[in-house]
Order: structure tokens, then sequence, then C-alpha cells
């Protein structure tokens, strides 16, 4: 890489995706400027104080003005919104991307909402913690972790270039790029993510429910494997909601599948059927195994900071 891949970067929602990908992109020297855009006064004011952008403001559309790249990264719902504000300033031949765990439904609301004349190329970083806000953001985030793009059905060699482009930005922050289908996206997130994340939150809220059990027990003996539930399931509560309810047809599709498995378990135990339970343990385990061949392991990265180690949204 001889210069910056984009001389102006504009983030819009600067939580803890939005703050990595400006730690990571000032890291690797991938942008030249960077200005932000976010809602919250207090979260502005952190910005200001912890110094890594050169412009903060409330008015997405200012943060946009001149910008090569612009990077949405607020809550799945909050998309249209932010993408409708930035419109009207948006620099012709700008791409505009997102980090948006669900790939359909933003990619429609931002197709409709930002004029014809920017490159619209949606993503998803598949990387992430259960922090929250601009403190929480870390160079190293998007290190040796995939990044998937769903670029809109255009053949246009302009449009073709940006989607490089972007490929070239998110390779230098460290990723390893993908480009996927919005609906295979979805599905494929709604078994290895958005499941998972919804099973962690009803373990945690049966678990506090359940009567015979106090709550001193359940934190004492969490290490039996409840803690690692607790951990994903303190993820921010507004995103998740957002991303339910715009994921709702695969995740209830994988939710049917996943309560037919569970049934079927529960009637192994129930007639004493060992093998069966023997053999799927075994082939769950194979699956850790091959995750950690894969290198895609999250606890073993070590980041050198006060962070757990990132799981993947
Ligand atoms: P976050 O830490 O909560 O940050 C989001 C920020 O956006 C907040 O400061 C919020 O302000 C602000 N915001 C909300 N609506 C806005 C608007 N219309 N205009 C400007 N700013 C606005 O969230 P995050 O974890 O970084 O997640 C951001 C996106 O990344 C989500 O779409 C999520 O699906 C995706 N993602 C998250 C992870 C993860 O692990 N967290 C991983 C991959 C992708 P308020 O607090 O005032 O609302």
């Amino acid at each position: 890489m001889t210069g910056p891949v984009y001389a102006k970067m504009a983030v819009i929602g600067c939580g803890l995706i939005g703050s990595s990908v400006i730690h990571a992109a000032r890291a690797a020297g991938a942008v030249g400027e960077v200005s932000v855009a976010d809602a919250s006064a207090a979260v502005r004011e952190r910005i200001a104080a912890l110094g890594f952008a050169d412009q903060v403001t409330g008015d997405a559309a200012e943060a946009v003005r001149g910008a090569d790249l612009v990077v949405l990264a607020v809550p799945v719902m909050a998309m249209a919104e932010a993408a409708r504000e930035a419109a009207p300033a948006l620099k012709p031949g700008a791409t505009i991307t997102d980090v948006g765990s669900v790939k359909a439904a933003v990619g429609e609301a931002l197709a409709k909402a930002l004029p014809e004349s920017c490159f619209v190329v949606p993503g998803h970083p598949i990387a992430g913690t259960e922090q929250s806000g601009p403190d929480a953001g870390f160079a190293e985030l998007f290190q040796n972790r995939w990044v998937i793009l769903t670029p809109q059905p255009r053949t246009d060699t302009p449009y073709q270039d940006a989607v490089e482009r972007l490929t070239e930005f998110w390779t230098a922050l460290g990723s390893n790029v993908e480009l996927m289908d919005d609906r295979h996206h979805d599905l494929v997130l709604a078994v290895t993510s958005h499941l998972p994340h919804l099973i962690a939150y009803n373990i945690v809220g049966t678990a506090a429910d359940l009567e015979g059990v106090t709550r001193g027990e359940v934190m004492k003996y969490s290490a039996g494997g409840f803690r690692d539930f607790t951990r994903i399931a303190a993820s921010d509560p507004t995103m998740w909601r957002d991303v339910f309810l715009s994921n709702k047809d695969a995740v209830l599709e994988v939710l049917g599948r996943f309560t037919e498995d569970l049934q079927a378990l529960s009637r192994a135990i129930r007639w004493g059927e060992g093998d069966k339970l023997f053999d799927l343990f075994s082939r769950t385990r194979e699956i850790r195994r091959g995750i950690i061949a894969a290198g895609q392991e999250s606890a073993e990265p070590n980041f050198g900071r006060d962070h757990r180690p990132p799981g993947e949204t």
C-alpha cells in the first residue's frame, strides 16, 4: 500500500465497532482524515476526549461532506435514518458501507435511502465483543477475522472498482474478505451467531428465574458452563433486539430446526440412549477442533489490553 486507501473516512455511530474501525484504519495507514457523527452527546464528548477523530459532530451530513468512504456503524434499525441524514451531503463517487449484523434488510434500506451517484456496498465484520461504546474499541479487533461484503447486483466497472477498493481497505485492517449474497449471509449468521445469542439470553434468563436455585449458587458455581453464556448474554440489548427483529425469517427457520433437535436430545436422555448422546458429543467436539484449526478460536489471540477476547456477532 503506497498511501491511504481513502483520503477521508466518515464514521456514523461511533461505539465499539465504529471506534475499532477508526483505530484499525489509522494503525494501518488506510485513511487520511477521519470525521465522526454520533447521535449521543455523551459519546461525542468521549470521542473528543479520546482524540481519535479529526472532527466530531452530531450531524451526519456535516461528517460525510467530502468523505470518500462512509461507514455506518449504528444499530441495524437505525441504519436507514443515518443514511437518510447523510444522503444530501454525500460526495458523488463515495463508497457507503455499513457494519450491521443483518444484511438483507439493511441492504434494502440503504439502496432506498442513498443516491445512485454513490456506491453502496453493505458489509459485516464477523468480530466483536460484548462491550459497547467508544472506549471499548481497539485496533486489533478485525485481525484475522472475516468481513463479509454483500454487494448490490451491479456489474458496471466503477461499482466493481468500489468493491475492490473496500476489499483492499478491510484487508489492510487485517481481515479476510468474502463476498456473499445478503440472504445467504443472514441464514449463515442466524446459525453461527444469532441463535447462539438467543440461547445465551434464554439460559441466563431461565437460571435467574429458577426456583430452588439461589442467585448466589448460580454465581458461585458458574464455572460449570453457565459463565460462558453470561458473557454472550451481556451483549448490547439495543443491538440484539434489532438483529432479531431484522432477521426474523432466518432466525425462526433455524430456531425451528434447533427445537426439533433439542426434543430429540431430550428423548435420548429420557430413554437412556447413551450411544446417541455419545455420538453427538463426539461430532460436536470435532467441530470445535475444526474452528481452532481454522484460526477462529477467540481465546487465543492476545490483544495485550484489558479486553475480553473477541467473540463473533
Ligand atoms: P454501540 O457500541 O452501541 O455504538 C452505536 C453508536 O451509534 C452509539 O453511540 C449510538 O448512540 C449511535 N447511534 C445510534 N443511532 C444513531 C444515529 N441515527 N446516528 C448517529 N449515531 C447513532 O454499537 P456497536 O456494538 O458498535 O454496533 C454497531 C453496529 O455494528 C450494529 O449495527 C451491530 O449490528 C454491528 N456489529 C456489532 C458487533 C458487536 O460485537 N458489537 C459485531 C459486528 C457488527 P446512542 O447510544 O445514543 O444510541
